[in-house]
């Protein structure tokens, strides 16, 4: 379903209506929309999905990425519906090498060249104000400062995003609908492999060569910002290795966003 840019708010369909003025919670009818097109996706590949996304949202859409395995492989299918989508990643300064190298291989591959989106302080410029890394003595801030924030940010003007994740990689994440609302961000959030498995994805990674971290292979299964990030253990959750031995497990970004539910 295509919506052109000009659609008067009443000519577009209702999973497509916002509330104009975004301190408004949306309608239940509005909300009802996007659980009917939901459970409607829910047999749906993620190809259409992000097709239906596409076609729903046009240029309002957006993705960030941190290059997981799941973003690379929706980078990759959505190549093949629009590459004109805008894609951002959170730098924030933190990252791997090896996730930045990612990023270069994908726009090689693909074509779609993830902008970089990061907080106004550089990481130097950001310790010294705080006496010294905030990953070791405050990561919830540290995280807030560096992502949240900084999605907050990017995210106005559009309305609606896609992410990577996947309902079995956390109980947090366990709930999340193919469509739903975004209360924390203000978005309609699309989720194109939410009911895929950690083994769907990686299956079609190989069998399509799709670019990918490398540290997936030696031993990272999730990677974040190199501080908070560990090499896991054989049997271990895979999301075991981020923020290890504190009680902090998420970054905050896909945290009870999506009406009571939550790739970074
Ligand atoms: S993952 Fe660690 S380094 Fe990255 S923003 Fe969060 S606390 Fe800071």
């Amino acid at each position: 379903m295509s919506v052109p840019l000009s659609s008067t708010s009443e000519q577009l369909p209702l999973a497509a209506r916002l509330p104009e003025d975004r301190s408004q919670e949306p309608s239940e009818a509005f909300l009802q929309a996007l659980a009917d097109a939901s459970a409607e996706l829910e047999s749906a590949t993620p190809e259409e999905i992000i097709r239906w996304a596409v076609g729903m949202y046009g240029q309002k859409l957006t993705m960030a990425t941190a290059f997981g395995p799941e973003g690379c492989l929706i980078l990759s299918m959505l190549s093949q519906v629009d590459k004109g989508i805008y894609v951002f990643n959170l730098e924030t300064g933190y990252q791997f090498q090896e996730t930045l190298d990612t990023r270069d291989n994908i726009a090689a591959k693909y074509g779609i060249t993830v902008d970089y989106q990061s907080h106004e302080q550089t990481v130097g410029e950001y310790e010294a104000e705080h006496g010294g890394p905030l990953y070791r003595t405050n990561p919830n801030q540290c995280c807030f400062d560096r992502k949240v924030k900084v999605l907050h940010r990017v995210t106005k003007g559009f309305n609606a995003w896609m992410s990577g994740i996947r309902r079995d990689q956390s109980p947090h994440r366990a709930n999340t609908p193919i469509v739903g609302w975004d209360k924390k961000f203000k978005l309609v959030k699309i989720s194109p492999l939410a009911n895929w498995k950690k083994n769907d994805v990686w299956k079609r990674i190989v069998e399509e060569g799709v670019p990918y971290n490398p540290l997936h292979d030696k031993g990272y299964p999730s990677i974040g910002c190199w501080p908070c990030t560990k090499a896991v253990g054989l049997g271990e959750d895979e999301r075991a290795g981020r923020w290890s031995g504190t009680a902090k497990t998420e970054c905050g970004l896909h945290l009870l966003d999506t009406n009571g539910s939550d790739d970074s």
